[in-house]
């Protein structure tokens, strides 16, 4: 069906909010078929060597892509590409292959395609969108290696004129990161999610891109015109004059916005009446600590600890750990930093234990129950973050904690490794405690009592009290932080915080939605934490709101029956308060 007339629009998930208006182009990299061969005695060494100049190439390539990234101020994306260079590293793709092809004798080509299908078999057994999301980079390597075994295969991005719209099946990191943001107007993709490396280096990049888009209908012989709208994950082919005028207007305004903003960095996250919020980031890997100093972050609210499994997918030792951990408060420069202990278990496998068969793994044994199970991992861990933290603001958190008990058993755990080390629990480490789960939002005032500081991962606790798997994209549309249970179970414990003189953080995706902010400060969150790259546009909408305003707002909501009055009430104080946001305000 040929839609070469009309306007019409097609919907997928926004992953890079931002605009783009240019041509349709089809980006399709024929896999080309891989050569089986047999080698003669005396071709075997040169097989080797080959093999060893592609992987070589391929690190040599990437370096340049890191450098380039880093002058375009993607940091994120050079710590991804990080990661790619040590998977070149790993003897599973360097001796064991030489090996390999020594001692079958045959092509270099086949032999690196067979390690990658047994990654690919390990990878489709995790269940784990983030984890499985890994693979991706393992293809992109693949890709490059392969394309350097048989240089016929390579296709480069290079070719697509500059401001096209780029239609990709799927996208792999290093493509994205090749992309240049001058040349490609924005990319879109059959698959993809969030917490793709693609879609992180798309947003550090600041490419607009949509996922998940359905290419059923579209007709690629046909030279569209296509706007993309990535605050909205919209795409209109064919559009009228009239339409394409109102984006590039729109176009215009986001990046003023964005410029702007930049300049907040150094200002205070403090509200129209004087109110000071703490604004801190969260963090999976040690460089986006740059960034933190970068936008004036007042420090890491959530380091999610279990990414230091990667790339090498092994627990680290006791010392591996200090040394990383330390790394991570001297780049801080006195700054706060929460290090949450492993968010694993359930269907995130570990490496190197063998996980229980469960029925449902997200109410089965993660995280703190996790830790409990195998308490060696965990005062492992303890002892490493207890070092490191020696005389620096840092702290522990504990995730999905469900109930008092094994909160009290944690926080014995720690103080008895404490003594360890002849740390009194008066000079003992800050213990926070996630609120995830509703039975521990509900007994907030006994776990108030015992720790030093609550999180709120609303990213778990929309997931536990809706009963709506956040993975699934059947359900994407119920998963609703606005559902005015959730707001409820928040203005419950920061009541319960407050009573109990402690402070309470939101670390989940709604603090890094500026709609949101107004009605989170209104119930009483004292301390956001975002991603970095989101700290500018959060401290704009700080910036913007009244305290006063924020309370009669969530008095306002919580007396709310339904989400969409909640998300009325936010979005419409949003634009009253902050009109000029046009990547919010759509
Ligand atoms: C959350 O659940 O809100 C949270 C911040 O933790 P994660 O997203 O890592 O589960
Ligand atoms: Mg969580």
């Amino acid at each position: 069906m040929a839609y070469d007339a009309q306007e019409f629009c097609l919907r997928g998930t926004p992953i890079c909010r931002g605009i783009a208006v240019g041509r349709l182009y089809f980006f399709d990299r024929k896999e080309g078929v891989v050569p089986d061969i047999t080698l003669s005695p005396h071709d075997v060494e040169k097989d080797v060597i080959r093999f060893r100049e592609a992987l070589n190439n391929s690190k040599r390539d990437i370096k340049h892509l890191q450098s380039q990234l880093e002058s375009e101020g993607a940091l994120e994306a050079v710590v991804i590409l990080d990661s790619q260079l040590i998977m070149l590293e790993d003897p599973l793709l360097t001796t064991n292959i030489e090996v390999t092809i020594r001692e079958t004798k045959k092509n270099a080509e086949s032999v690196f395609r067979a390690a990658i299908r047994k990654y690919q078999e390990k990878f489709d057994a995790i269940s784990d969108p983030f984890f499985r999301d890994r693979f991706k980079d393992i293809q992109d390597i693949s890709r490059r290696v392969m394309e350097y075994l048989n240089k016929g295969a390579r296709v480069s991005l290079h070719d697509i004129p500059p401001g096209s719209i780029v239609f990709a099946p799927d996208f792999t990191p290093s493509e994205m990161a090749e992309t240049k943001s001058i040349a490609v107007g924005a990319i879109v993709t059959e698959v993809g999610g969030t917490t793709s490396h693609t879609g992180i280096v798309a947003i550090a990049k600041g490419i607009p891109y949509v996922a998940n888009v359905s290419f059923e209908l579209i007709d690629f012989s046909q030279e569209y015109v296509v706007i993309v709208d990535g605050r909205k994950g919209e795409i209109i082919l064919n559009p009228t004059v009239k339409t394409i005028e109102k984006y590039e207007r729109l176009k215009i305004h986001l990046q003023s916005q964005m410029k702007g903003l930049e300049r907040l960095c150094t200002l205070s996250a403090e509200t129209i009446d004087g109110y000071q919020v703490r604004l801190s980031a969260n963090i999976e890997m040690s460089h986006q600590i740059d960034l933190v100093h970068r936008y004036g972050g007042h420090g890491v609210g959530l380091f999610r600890s279990e990414y230091i499994f990667f790339p090498k997918n092994v627990i680290p030792s006791e010392e591996e750990q200090y040394r990383i951990y330390k790394r991570i408060v001297d780049r801080m420069k006195g700054r706060s930093l929460v290090i949450r202990v492993f968010d694993l278990g359930g269907d995130k496998a570990v490496p190197g234990y063998s996980m229980l068969k469960e029925g449902n793994p997200f109410l089965g044994c993660r995280a703190i129950r996790f830790l409990l199970r195998e308490k060696e991992i965990l005062k492992t861990q303890l002892r490493a973050v207890i070092r490191a933290g020696i005389g620096a603001p840092v702290s522990v958190l504990f995730p999905m904690v469900s109930t008092m008990t094994e909160f009290l058993e944690v926080k014995k755990i720690v103080r008895d490794t404490e003594e360890e080390f002849g740390i009194s629990p008066k000079k003992g480490i800050r213990i926070g405690c996630m609120i995830e789960v509703p039975s521990a939002a509900i007994i907030a005032d006994h776990l108030a009592k015992e720790c030093d500081f609550l999180s709120i991962g609303t990213n778990d606790l929309v997931q536990y009290s809706l009963a709506i798997d956040r993975g699934n994209q059947y359900m994407a549309s119920r998963y609703d932080p606005t559902n005015p249970s959730i707001l409820r179970l928040i203005k419950l414990i920061t009541s319960e915080g407050d009573q109990g003189q402690i402070p309470v953080t939101l670390c989940g995706e709604i603090a890094a939605d500026p709609r949101f902010t107004m009605l989170l400060l209104g119930l009483g969150v004292q301390e956001l934490s975002v991603a970095p790259r989101y700290i500018p546009i959060i401290k704009h909408a700080i910036r913007n709101t009244s305290i006063l305003e924020a309370v009669d707002l969530a008095e306002r909501a919580l007396c709310s029956a339904t989400s969409q009055e909640v998300m009325d009430l936010i979005s419409g104080a949003y634009k009253r308060n902050v009109p000029e946001d046009y990547l919010y305000n759509c």
